[in-house]
């Protein structure tokens, strides 16, 4: 059974999906106005974690994921560029793609735009308008009236009484003790140059949080299993996107909400406003690679701050590291089946633990200590010297393993040893990466003659099961 907090309860609760063996998830994706940090990254290495979770446990997840690319943030920072709104967001937009790839993080089912889903928004303001949950402002503009929702504050357990104090809201962010009626579409002003569209109420706009309520609802239903974001989204974003999904169906939005701590950086959450964030490509450009920042971000329980230590990447890469030369290690070993039967038990007590420790709420603490152990009893095997029957089961347990964690990478390319890279001429190392590949595609004959060319230029090649070993003759 798998069980997650969930922040509706404030407890731990058993998961069980509307339709069995399929979940429906909605996570609230990145606002398209910049590069996205690495605390961004870690609220979307949670859901990944989540996803690859729910999959490991046999169900078959349909995940969406929004991308914001109209709101306040966009239109201000596209005026600046002088770069119409939809050029300006390209450019982020693929390069949140190209960053997921660097991450592992698997492919939402969709990735809706909120500027290609205007007429699902404009629906749910009449709808809206209709049952009496919303009213037009002096100015045109359209605004969610939270005196009509009995039910609103239900996720963040609001205190009305000492709370309230302004009258409405237009902007897209602002702190709960200023709790207000939010607005829905908001009339054009000159501030949003030709960023606008035609709706039964003139010419405007939506608002950020009715996106999610409208296009949630288009791809997963009224009413769907889990929706996810950071701690900073539970409120306005998903008490709102709650009163006004609730209001417009007349049905529960949804079952299970799961918020992700934030990243800090010295205790200070990691943003963009604040100045203290790398970009994924900041780190990229100081050598770290995808495996290692992947290691790191999902390396602590979803529920607690993360405070981002550089040093925990070097802690990875020797980590990381440790893994490849025990898979080099065991793809190495000869023909047979001496100790298979003991690699068989030791890999199915692993996994039985494994599975029960990240279905308890994504216990990532119980899933590494599980990795750690099974590694100490593989390396124990293998100083009995076991064959290559052993080491296909026990690789099979990594691989299995990296369904959810996604950074072992038990079939990487074999790589060349850091150490030996670092004083390596680049065209010997051209050579040497040339003869990974020749050996890799089998081409044996030019493999030897490659080696031939390395030595002719006064270095030696040894293979290892860590990748090759460059020496100077
Ligand atoms: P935004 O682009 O600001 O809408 O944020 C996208 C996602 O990243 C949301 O789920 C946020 O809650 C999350 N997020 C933003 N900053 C952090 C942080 N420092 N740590 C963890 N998650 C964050
Ligand atoms: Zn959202």
């Amino acid at each position: 059974m798998i069980r997650f907090y969930n922040t509706l309860g404030r407890k731990l609760e058993d998961f069980n999906s509307i339709i069995p063996g399929q979940v429906r998830m909605y996570t609230c994706g990145p606002t398209v106005y910049n590069f996205a940090h690495i605390g961004n990254f870690r609220a979307y290495l949670f859901e990944d974690l989540l996803r690859r979770t729910l999959e490991y446990h046999g169900s078959k997840v349909i995940q969406v994921m929004n991308l914001t690319d109209v709101d306040d943030k966009t239109i201000r920072d596209s005026r600046k560029a002088n770069l119409p709104l939809a050029d300006f967001t390209r450019k982020y937009k693929d390069a949140f793609f190209e960053d997921l790839k660097t991450l592992r993080i698997e492919p939402a089912a969709v990735y809706p735009e909120a500027t290609a889903h205007i007429p699902e928004m404009l629906q749910m303001i009449g709808q809206l308008m209709d049952k009496g949950f919303a009213y037009q402002s002096g100015d045109g503009s359209i605004y969610f009236s939270i005196a009509k929702c009995p039910s609103y504050g239900q996720l963040v357990k609001l205190d009305f009484e000492n709370q309230r104090k302004a009258e409405r809201v237009r902007s897209d962010e602002y702190a709960k003790d200023s709790v207000a009626d939010f607005a829905l579409w908001k009339a054009w002003d000159e501030n949003d140059g030709d960023v606008k569209w035609d709706s039964p109420w003139g010419a405007g706009r939506p608002g950020w949080h009715l996106e999610c309520s409208a296009m949630s609802r288009k791809y997963l239903g009224q009413t769907f299993d889990i929706h996810t974001g950071g701690v900073d989204n539970m409120f306005p974003h998903h008490e709102d996107e709650i009163a006004q999904s609730e209001s417009a169906n007349g049905c529960k939005f949804v079952n299970y909400w799961l918020h992700c701590e934030h990243l800090t950086v010295k205790g200070a959450k990691m943003s963009k406003s604040a100045g203290n964030f790398f970009t994924l490509r900041d780190l990229l450009s100081q050598g770290w690679n995808g495996a290692e920042i992947r290691y790191v971000l999902i390396g602590t329980h979803y529920r607690s701050k993360l405070n981002f230590d550089p040093a925990a990447l070097d802690t990875a890469r020797t980590a990381l590291k440790k893994f490849r030369t025990l898979f080099g290690k065991l793809k190495a070993l000869p023909a047979g089946n001496s100790l298979a039967a003991e690699a068989a038990a030791i890999a199915a007590d692993a996994k039985a633990k494994f599975a029960e420790g990240i279905a308890d709420d994504l216990n990532i603490s119980r899933a590494m200590a599980v990795l750690f152990t099974f590694t100490r009893e593989v390396n124990s095997l293998l100083a009995k010297n076991p064959a290559a029957d052993a080491a296909k089961i026990i690789l099979d347990r990594y691989r299995d393993f990296d369904r959810v964690l996604a950074f072992l990478d038990v079939d990487a390319a074999e790589p060349v040893q850091e150490a030996a890279r670092q004083d390596v001429p680049a065209e010997i190392m051209d050579l040497v990466e040339q003869r990974i590949a020749a050996k890799k595609a089998r081409n044996f004959a030019l493999a030897d003659e490659l080696r031939d060319k390395i030595s002719a230029a006064g270095w030696n090649v040894k293979d290892t099961p860590a990748g090759p070993e460059i020496t100077r003759q």
